[in-house]
């Protein structure tokens, strides 16, 4: 696993080395259909500054934090579930099974979803 700007998978879809399918950009961020979706809308909203996860956001990363957050709201509106809702999720580190070191926010919606996210699991706050 590469996790260089020069052999980073999301980099390499920011420069255009990559195929996406991009249904958003900006000065700050890019946001394109995730190749294996899980539901019906599935779009990933990653920054074109590579930036690892989020245990590795820096005080100087707020603004394209924020503006991850912004453009969500736009490709919600874009894919037609700014209405009907959509979860966003960072999936950072191990256990939460990120895979491509690129912080991405997966935006998710189209269908109605559970929560919690772990039905029947307890709670356990170590
Ligand atoms: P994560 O497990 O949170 O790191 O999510 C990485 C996501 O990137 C997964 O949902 C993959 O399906 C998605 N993905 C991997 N390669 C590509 C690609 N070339 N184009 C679009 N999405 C991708």
């Amino acid at each position: 696993m590469a996790y260089n700007e020069k052999e980073c998978l999301f980099c390499r879809i920011v420069r255009g080395e990559i195929p996406a399918t991009v249904l958003y950009r900006n000065d700050h961020v890019l946001a394109f259909r995730d190749i294996t979706p899980v539901a019906p809308a599935h779009v990933l909203i990653i920054p074109l500054k590579h930036i690892s996860s989020l245990s590795t956001l820096a005080p100087e990363d707020e603004a394209v934090a924020g503006q991850i957050l912004l453009a969500a709201g736009k490709v919600a509106e874009i894919v037609g579930i700014r209405e009907s809702g959509y979860r966003l999720v960072f999936n950072s580190g191990t256990d939460a099974m990120q895979s491509v070191f690129h912080i991405h926010a997966h935006l998710i919606g189209g269908k109605q979803m559970g929560w919690p996210p772990f039905p029947g699991t307890p709670a356990s706050h170590g």
